[in-house]
């Protein structure tokens, strides 16, 4: 019986803005911790936020270079769920209408020309940032806030190494048109991996596996070339696939499994 791979990806991409999403604060990296702060993003009670301009222009952008329709209308939500890294204890983020809809990436890939489907490009703002210790944690404030846009793949990708090649095309078009500096060393780009196996010619899909928050396109490429052999081990010894999340370990290239459920209905988005 033979398998094959179905990858979908979503993409953080931090925005090339002077300052926060909703507030003034610098978009600063390397700078001393919880100095680029504010009431605003830190969401002290009764602080207003006031959306930045630059990064919904440049979120339209990214709308128009990845084919996208740009949406006339666009809401932001709120996402409530606590975490130390986020000190409002909600996100603002779109849910059902995001600022760009439905477009494609295309990109050379083992010598003819592949599409990738866009499903959405959304702004949504970063969380900050938390340090282990020896004794203590400590938590840097100065990345809440940023803007971060959201860029979703339908799940057209068949193999890792047509990942990492539309992630480095999605980078050429971000870079070019200015929207991020896509610099991997400083967190710029983060990547959510989600990877399900069926038999070849089946229509429906398989179980999806999601693998947070990878930090290098490698990484996502190693990731997949180690969590696709072992579903397919996995049906084929008999077993069955729950649709989960996973962590992966880089000092040993493999993956665990973080929890099996479901939580996006416990967010309690509203408007
Ligand atoms: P969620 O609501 O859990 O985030 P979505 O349906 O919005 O799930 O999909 C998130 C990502 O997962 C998208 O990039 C999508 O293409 C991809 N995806 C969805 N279903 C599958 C699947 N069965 N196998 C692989 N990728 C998938
Ligand atoms: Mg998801
Ligand atoms: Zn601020």
């Amino acid at each position: 019986m033979e398998y094959e791979a179905v990858i979908g990806l979503e993409t953080h991409v931090q925005l090339k803005t002077k300052s926060k999403m909703w507030c003034g604060c610098a978009n600063e990296f390397g700078a001393p911790p919880n100095t680029n702060v504010c009431p605003v993003c830190l969401g002290l009670p009764g602080v207003l936020p006031v959306a930045n301009e630059e990064a919904l222009r440049l979120t339209a952008l990214t709308g128009f270079l990845l084919k996208c329709t740009v949406s006339r209308y666009a809401k932001f939500d709120r996402k409530n769920y606590f975490y130390p890294d986020m000190p409002k204890n909600y996100q603002i983020t779109q849910y059902d209408k995001p600022s760009t809809l439905n477009g494609q990436v295309d990109f050379e890939f083992e010598d003819s020309l592949a599409r990738v489907r866009i499903t959405r490009a959304h702004l949504e703002e970063d969380v900050g940032k938390n340090f282990h210790f020896k004794r203590q944690s400590g938590v840097d404030f100065n990345r809440a806030g940023v803007p971060l846009m959201e860029i979703v793949s339908e799940p057209d990708i068949t193999s890792p190494a047509m990942a990492y090649a539309y992630l480095n095309a999605l980078k050429d078009i971000l870079v070019y048109g200015a929207v991020s500096d896509c610099d991997m060393e400083k967190g710029m780009v983060r990547c959510d991996v989600n990877v399900s196996v069926r038999r070849k010619g089946q229509q429906e899909l398989g179980s999806k596996i999601e693998i947070k928050n990878m930090n290098s396109f490698s990484g996502v490429r190693k990731a997949l070339e180690y969590e696709i052999p072992r579903q397919i081990a996995v049906l084929k010894r008999g077993g069955k696939l729950i649709q989960s999340t996973r962590r992966r370990d880089d000092t040993s290239s493999t993956t665990e499994e973080m929890r099996t459920k479901e939580q996006a209905h416990l967010n309690r988005l509203f408007p």
